[in-house]
């Protein structure tokens, strides 16, 4: 991270007393947590900063400290288009491209005040006026830690270590996807040490499943299909699987990486059927060389990380599988070794 952005930032937050922060849409813990963390620091800094979600976030983080006063845009539509009138600085956490904030895409690219990114994803968008763009660091919750310890080390406190623990936490799988650095790890300590209650943290985010989840895991393991002589699994869930388990959102995230926990298995997909949006989301993770950012981008609309997308398909539930199986047969080549 470079010292001139940091200052840049610096005099920027000195010029705006009025900030939101606004993570995608269908925020997940590194999402949530880095703007949680941030708008923790802001308004030690003396700002009046709100954490704006596009829509509602899964109940796995409905013990976020500042959770509470997170804003729903889908609920509160014009609230929030009269704070953004009010705003004069507008960070946005954990993506890339406007477009992943869902409906809020057009007021955010019409309003006209300073934006600021702090994002770990690949071929970033310039829609703000200070980026920082850092895919090679594991969440965007290690890359807040990094640039509020050199804005003021001393604000940091158990809320914002807290936040910032289950974000990179979650994005890095508990510690262990190669994304993780001996810094992560140095950071995490640090984190601890200003009150981060790792256990507590890791016993909120995963062993809380309801019946209904772990029984839709039940259903969504029971789908799984493996393509022949290639080491890909995939799985799928329909609307009325969904309906059955009394789908509640956030139940089907992390589902995906049950695939990759079998022997010489480097690609997991899941496909889950959604009626009222009519499409399908694909989520991807891979490990090794297959990049799943690619293929995302290439076949199913979407995007992420190299071992780590979503994407979209407009097509049922037969029709996707099939698309994907064809998808696969063209990049069998990718799976050699
Ligand atoms: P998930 O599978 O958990 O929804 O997403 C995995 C990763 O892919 C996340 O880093 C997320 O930011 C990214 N991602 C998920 N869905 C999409 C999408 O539709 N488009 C793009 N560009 N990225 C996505
Ligand atoms: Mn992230």
């Amino acid at each position: 991270m470079k010292d001139n952005l940091i200052n840049e930032f610096d005099s920027l937050l000195k010029k705006s007393k009025n900030t939101l922060i606004i993570p995608h849409k269908n925020p997940d813990g590194d999402a949530l947590g880095s703007s949680l963390a941030l708008n923790f620091f802001l308004m030690k800094k003396g700002h009046n900063s709100l954490v704006i979600s596009p829509n509602e976030y899964p109940s796995f983080l409905n013990w976020l400290p500042g959770q509470n006063k997170i804003i729903n845009f889908s609920l509160n539509q014009k609230k929030v288009i009269s704070l953004i009138d009010k705003a004069d600085l507008i960070l946005t956490l954990d993506y890339n491209d406007l477009s992943r904030t869902g409906e809020m895409e057009s007021i955010l690219t019409s309003a006209d005040i300073p934006f600021v990114m702090v994002d770990h994803h690949k071929n970033p968008k310039s829609y703000a006026d200070l980026t920082f763009s850092e895919p090679q660091i594991s969440s965007t919750s290690e890359m807040v830690y990094n640039i509020i310890s050199k804005l003021d080390h001393s604000k940091i406190d158990s809320n914002i270590a807290t936040c910032l623990y289950t974000g990179m936490m979650t994005d890095t799988g508990s510690f262990r996807f190669p994304s993780t650095t001996s810094k992560t790890y140095l950071i995490a300590s640090k984190l601890i040490d200003f009150g981060a209650n790792h256990s507590k943290i890791h016993q909120n985010v995963y062993d809380n499943y309801t019946f209904n989840r772990i029984r839709l895991l039940g259903t969504c393991l029971s789908n799984l299909k493996k393509i022949k002589s290639l080491p890909v699994v995939y799985t799928f869930l329909s609307q009325e699987d969904l309906r059955i388990n009394n789908f509640k959102k956030g139940d089907t995230e992390g589902f995906v990486n049950y695939g990759l926990s079998l022997k010489n298995i480097s690609l997991s997909v899941i496909m889950i059927e959604d009626k009222l949006q009519n499409l399908i989301k694909m989520s991807f993770r891979s490990k090794g060389n297959f990049s799943v950012n690619k293929f995302a981008k290439i076949y199913f609309n979407g995007g992420g990380h190299h071992n780590a997308a979503g994407g979209t398909s407009l097509k049922s539930l037969k029709e996707t599988e099939k698309k994907f199986m064809n998808a696969i047969q063209e990049c069998k080549k990718d799976f050699e070794v």
